[in-house]
Formats: C-alpha cells, sequence, structure tokens
C-alpha cells in the first residue's frame, strides 16, 4: 500500500466549492487504496488578513503572538476538508501542528521543521484515516506555536514525506505545473515536464513563487520528488528531481523575477579593511537579507560606494540603520524601490559558453539597463527598472528559445 502526501494551496482551498472539490480529488486516492495524508494552507487571503489585523494592534505586535495568530487559517481550512470528507463517507480528522506535533527550531515567523512525530498519525493510517494536517506551522522547545515563513506549507508536505517514508509528495496548486516563467504574466510559457532541484530552487529564491525555496531544499537533501499539479483541471503536471543524465538538453530552463526589491547605494564611504561588515552586520541582526551586492573604489583608493538590494519592506528600517551607524562614515545614500531582478536559470549553462553575452546582447536589443548583475554556476541575475520586467522576461524566454 503506498503512501501518498497530498497538499493543498490557498486558492485550492478558497472557498467552500473548493473544498468540495478537493475531497474529491482526496477521494479518488483513498479509493485507489493508498494512505492518503493531506497538508492543507489556509483559505486564499485569510493569512494575509490576519496579517493586516496584527498591524492594526501594533506595528511592533509580538512575535511569538504573531505566529499564534497568523497559524489560525489553517485550522479553518483543515477542520472543513475532514468535515466535508466524513460528510461524503470517509474517515478523517484535522490535525493541528502541536497536536501531531511538529516540532520547529530558529525565530519566529521563519522558523523550520526538525522533526514530526508520526506514532499518531501512522496509527491512523492504518485504520484506514485521512489525517488533515495544517501547514506552515509548528511548536517550538516552549511548546509555542512557530511558522516556517510564507508559503510554508508546501515544506510542511515534503517534510512529512520525509518523516512518513512516503512514496509520493503531491502539491496541488493553481497552475497545471513549473512553467518557464510565471504563466500569469507572460503567455507564451511552457509547462516544464522535468526539472531538477537545484534549477527549482533558484527559480523559487529568484521569485517564481510556485513553490517556497526551503521545501525545494528539504526536497533536494532528502531525495523526495515532488509533482506539482492543479487542483482545477486534470492534466499531468512537473516533476522535480534529482540530476540525471538523460534529461534536458535545454540551456535554460526558466525565467524567474521579483516584485518589491529595492536598491540602496552609499556613496563616498571611507574605505578601510572591514567596512563592508561594519554595514551589514546591523542590517543582519536585525534579520534584513542583503541580495545582489557591488562596491566600487574610488581611483585614490580612499572612499568607495556601495550598492545592494534588499526587499522594499525592509526599506525604512534598512535606512534608519545605515543612517544610525557610528562606525561608517559616507557622503551621500540614495534609495530606488523600483527595481526589479531578473533572471535566466538553467544546469545547461555549465558546459555552454556566451550565455551571459547572449543575455546582455538581448536586454541591449530592447534598450534596458543592467544596473546589478550576479552570477552562480546555473544563474544569471540582472537587476533592471521594473517598468522594464515584462519586455525583459519575454526577449530572454524568445533569445532561450522557450517560447
Ligand atoms: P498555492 O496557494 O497553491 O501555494 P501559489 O500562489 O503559492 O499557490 O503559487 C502558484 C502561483 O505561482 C501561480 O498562480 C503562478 O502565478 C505563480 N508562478 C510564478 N512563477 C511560476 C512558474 N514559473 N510556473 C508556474 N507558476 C508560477
Ligand atoms: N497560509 C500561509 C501563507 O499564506 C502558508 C501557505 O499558504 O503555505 O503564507
Ligand atoms: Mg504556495
Amino acid at each position: 500500500m503506498k503512501t501518498v502526501v497530498l497538499k493543498f494551496g490557498g486558492t485550492s482551498v478558497g472557498s467552500i466549492d473548493r473544498i468540495k472539490k478537493v475531497c474529491k480529488i482526496i477521494a479518488s486516492y483513498k479509493k485507489k487504496k493508498n494512505k492518503v495524508v493531506v497538508i492543507s494552507s489556509a483559505m486564499s487571503g485569510v493569512t494575509n488578513d490576519l496579517i493586516n489585523k496584527s498591524k492594526q494592534i501594533s506595528n511592533n505586535f509580538d512575535k511569538a503572538e504573531y505566529d499564534a495568530l497568523v497559524s489560525t487559517g489553517e485550522q479553518v481550512s483543515c477542520a472543513l476538508i475532514a468535515g466535508r470528507l466524513n460528510h461524503i463517507g470517509f474517515k478523517s480528522r484535522s490535525w493541528l501542528s502541536w497536536q501531531v506535533p511538529i516540532l520547529t527550531e530558529g525565530s519566529y515567523s521563519v522558523a523550520r521543521i526538525i522533526h514530526i512525530v508520526t506514532k499518531e498519525i501512522k496509527n491512523y493510517l492504518k485504520n484506514n484515516g485521512i489525517p488533515i494536517i495544517t501547514g506552515f506551522q509548528g511548536i517550538n522547545s516552549k511548546s509555542r506555536l512557530n511558522t516556517i515563513g510564507r508559503s510554508g506549507s508546501d515544506a510542511t508536505a515534503i517534510m512529512f514525506a520525509k518523516f512518513l517514508n512516503a512514496d509520493e509528495c503531491i502539491i496541488y496548486t493553481d497552475v497545471d505545473g513549473v512553467y518557464t516563467t510565471d504563466p500569469r504574466d507572460y503567455k507564451n510559457a511552457k509547462k516544464i515536464k522535468k526539472i531538477f532541484y537545484d534549477e527549482m530552487l533558484e527559480m523559487a529564491s529568484l521569485g517564481s513563487k510556485v513553490m517556497q525555496p526551503t521545501s525545494v531544499q528539504d526536497a533536494k537533501l532528502n531525495k523526495i520528488n515532488i509533482e506539482v499539479k492543479s487542483s482545477f483541471v486534470k492534466k499531468p503536471g512537473t516533476l522535480i528531481t534529482g540530476y540525471s543524465k538523460s534529461f534536458s538538453d535545454q540551456i535554460i530552463t526558466g525565467i524567474s523575477s521579483t516584485k518589491n526589491d529595492a536598491k540602496i547605494t552609499i556613496i563616498g564611504v571611507k574605505d578601510r579593511p572591514g567596512v563592508a561588515a561594519c554595514i551589514f552586520k546591523p542590517l543582519s541582526h536585525n534579520l534584513i537579507n542583503v541580495d545582489m551586492v557591488v562596491q566600487n573604489i574610488s581611483l585614490n583608493g580612499k572612499e568607495t560606494d556601495l550598492t545592494f538590494t534588499i526587499k522594499s519592506e525592509d526599506l525604512k528600517k534598512t535606512e534608519k540603520l545605515i543612517k544610525q551607524n557610528k562606525k561608517i562614515s559616507f557622503k551621500k545614500i540614495s534609495f530606488d524601490r523600483e527595481v526589479s531582478k531578473v533572471s535566466i536559470i538553467g544546469v545547461g549553462m555549465i558546459t555552454t559558453p556566451g550565455i551571459t553575452y547572449r543575455m546582455f546582447q538581448a536586454l541591449a536589443s530592447q534598450k534596458i539597463n543592467i544596473q546589478v548583475i550576479s552570477t552562480s554556476e546555473i544563474k544569471i541575475s540582472v537587476l533592471v527598472s521594473s517598468k522594464n520586467v515584462k519586455k525583459a522576461v519575454a526577449v530572454l524566454h524568445k533569445e532561450f528559445k522557450l517560447d
């Protein structure tokens, strides 16, 4: 008997009607004599709504209470799914993270799942039940609720697949697979049949929200194949899996772009060894993630200009931290909220020369100015003005023959 883990995202359980449809999908797996474990997100919009409520209460909402609050959406969707499955004749019950329990470690809002106690769940499966488990959360060593980052239910599903040694892990969402770029933004995007963990990890980290990055990392570490499918239409999805030489003659697999990036430039910083560390230390202590970085030395070697990107939501805090940083002196600081990162991703670029040139040439042909560049073995990212993102994705999609 196979064990399958099914994860449903917010839109998939976004209304009563959708929940009834999802229960039919769950039932179809059960009828095929599988042991079925379900992980659910909150109904779409619910988590955002809870976050807004916290902001109305306080702009400095207690971190532990914040997690206790924003994790409640999943309780509703799980109980509704279990209730509906009972209604159509299946044995099912909801499980909140602390009832399992799902154990987490790390700071509130960005914790990681470190262990799942599976005894009760396994017993329930043996007795023909369908457990419906809250995604996105767990409890820490003090038994307090912890969330594991936005879109975290993906990671919950992967960790259940790991700890239950499941045969299949299927992420049901509102698109029928992983596409070469976001199909909602670019109509010529094509569905990818198979994608390697490393490529999916880059795409997810660089803005393709179809999978949460941590979940892909967990899947890679534990060699768990993921299938991404639609809960709306019955179509084959995308397999996310480990590297094998048998497929992919494609150089570039996908293109990602970000929203909500901001660029900061500090001009005329007095240069000395350790100055960059002095700038970034307070940011790191405040959990502000610095992404692309470029540093230019002036001709006389005494001053430096430093440009880096962060998420726009961190801009105010970052500005304050830099201005009150007594360990550095500089002439001027400037900010740009209207920037986005566009990235091309593919393991094929390791063995193919000339990709960087083709990318830059394609962008130049559309008169798109590149502000910052960063590369890794399997991706090239450029920072461009946000107004050029659509044009950039389109020209790169054509250049690398993904259309
Ligand atoms: P869920 O609520 O099911 O977790 P998400 O909203 O997190 O769903 O992810 C699905 C969305 O990801 C799609 O609606 C799509 O717009 C977006 N997306 C971004 N990049 C891609 C991509 N490369 N392929 C497919 N979907 C993508
Ligand atoms: N409900 C949570 C969120 O909106 C977790 C998830 O959807 O996976 O981020
Ligand atoms: Mg998601």
